[in-house]
């Protein structure tokens, strides 16, 4: 079946202040209606200034999606009322947006990389908020909170290349990636990122669905429009063009009404705001830039020999590639991966906690440590991910676990293997030792200890290594 899927997605830029006034964004568990002014309530005569900070965070998007940014910005207004824009219009990008013709690459699954053509970027205010009482078709009445009225929007626009609501879904998660790299972009925000979809299948007209706030919602949105399509197609009906609202508690999508038209918004250029000349900025935005995740993944395959899955997976969160290079440059890196790509992650997933959150339970050096006692024969792999699981469920330190949870591989063979490798190691404070410097064998002890992470009994290897020693 020949699915063709755009999106435009809205991404919330993390501003201390909204796009035209010096309100707080910070409006997340803040009651209703406190952070707002007379700009973003939209009264009469009241006058937007531009937040700087927005438009350079906007280009930094711009120019991280490969995009050409265009040498003059001017707002527009969109005309149309909905009880969360009171003024009447939208702020937003027209015909001089901040960019165009962008790419971004997404590791389809089975598939090689796949290029998903960026159509332009361009800013926005974001308007209200309604709060339904019940579900936006259910609802005897609604609530509005203009709180998050002004906060800066980011909007990418794809051309229809997805071929999937999976595929539209890996999209998504890509793009948080790219946002979060550049420290634009908090995804854990509720309402961070909004989707409206375009799908058509082959033969019928496309439908949009709007405002879609999960991206889980996304492919469940998407997949739930491809099959009602199918079925109206396979009945000789048509798809007609029009905005569907997705319900999230149910699963389906609903008519809002039949499309409206470009035209019925009567774009103009927003009098109260000069055009933004942005050419002079964007070397000095460029250099900002850090390593992205495309690039920071072919540095690890060649830096560390890793695999493409194992990059692809330590790259994707950069939290998660910021801890496995911490680890990593202290220890064994592909062991690294493997515990950080499967183990860790899993444990985190399992958990429904983020690395950010979890790297104030366990540090870069405590992982380390725990590879290390693997490694050297100390723990076994159970006792190394029971000591990850602990760390991550109730704090706690890997030797202090280690000894407490009795995880140490009992073990004569390795106390034995410690011995061994000392006095390979040693010879000069054997050889004492044998010529009656008895404080050779104080040092000896220590060594082995050492040698186990601690983890070795001082009285016991003082005993064996006497005894290996005597024969
Ligand atoms: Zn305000
Ligand atoms: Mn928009």
């Amino acid at each position: 079946m020949d699915v063709k899927i755009g999106l435009e997605c809205h991404a919330q830029l993390l501003t201390q202040s909204k796009l035209f006034c010096s309100c707080s964004t910070d409006y997340h568990n803040a009651e209703p209606n406190t952070h707002v002014c007379a700009t973003c309530l939209g009264l009469p005569g009241a006058l937007p200034v531009v937040n700087e900070r927005a438009i350079r965070y906007g280009i930094k998007v711009a120019l991280a999606l490969g995009c050409t940014i265009q040498p003059r910005v001017i707002f527009y207004r969109k005309n149309y009322y909905y009880p969360d824009l009171p003024r009447g219009f939208q702020i937003t990008q027209y015909e001089f947006p901040i960019a165009f013709n962008g790419l971004v690459r997404v590791e389809s699954d089975g598939e090689k990389e796949r290029e998903i053509r960026i159509k332009r970027v361009h800013m926005e205010e974001d308007p209200g908020r309604l709060v339904y009482r019940g579900t936006i078709d259910t609802a005897t009445y609604s609530l509005v909170d203009y709180n998050r009225s002004g906060i800066p929007l980011v909007e990418i626009v794809t051309e229809p290349d997805l071929k999937s609501p999976k595929e539209a879904r890996i999209f998504l998660g890509k793009l948080r990636s790219i946002l979060e790299y550049l420290s634009v972009f908090d995804g854990d925000l509720e309402g961070a990122m909004r989707v409206d979809a375009n799908i058509s299948l082959k033969g019928g007209e496309r439908a949009e669905v709007k405002n879609i706030s999960s991206y889980k919602g996304v492919e469940k949105a998407l997949s739930f429009e491809i099959t009602r399509q199918k079925n109206l197609l396979r009945r000789g009906l048509t798809v007609q063009q029009e905005t569907r609202h997705y319900d999230e508690t149910r699963g389906v999508t609903l008519s809002l009404r039949t499309k409206e038209f470009e035209h019925d918004y009567r774009y103009f250029p927003e009098p109260d705001l000069v055009p933004i000349r942005i050419s002079n900025r964007i070397e000095e935005i460029r250099r900002e830039i850090p390593e992205l995740p495309d690039e920071k993944k072919l540095r690890f395959i060649a830096q560390y020999s890793l695999t493409m899955e194992h990059a692809n997976a330590l790259t994707f969160d950069r939290h998660i590639a910021d801890f496995y290079e911490s680890v990593a440059s202290k220890i064994y890196p592909k062991l690294s991966a493997t515990w950080i790509a499967d183990v860790l992650k899993g444990e985190l997933n399992y958990r429904a906690i983020s690395m950010r959150e979890a790297s104030k339970r366990i540090l870069p050096d405590d992982f380390v440590a725990i590879l290390r006692y693997l490694k050297k024969g100390v723990i076994t792999e159970r006792g190394a991910t029971a000591i990850i699981r602990e760390m991550l469920d109730h704090g706690g330190k890997p030797e202090e676990i280690l000894t407490r949870k009795g995880l140490a591989r009992i073990g004569s063979e390795v106390i034995e293997e410690a011995i061994q490798a000392v006095i390979e190691e040693n010879e000069a404070a054997v050889k004492d030792y044998q010529a009656g410097k008895s404080e050779a064998l104080n040092f000896l002890v220590g060594q082995v200890v050492k040698h186990t992470e601690g983890t070795a009994d001082p009285k016991e290897v003082r005993r064996r290594l006497e005894e290996k020693m005597k024969a």
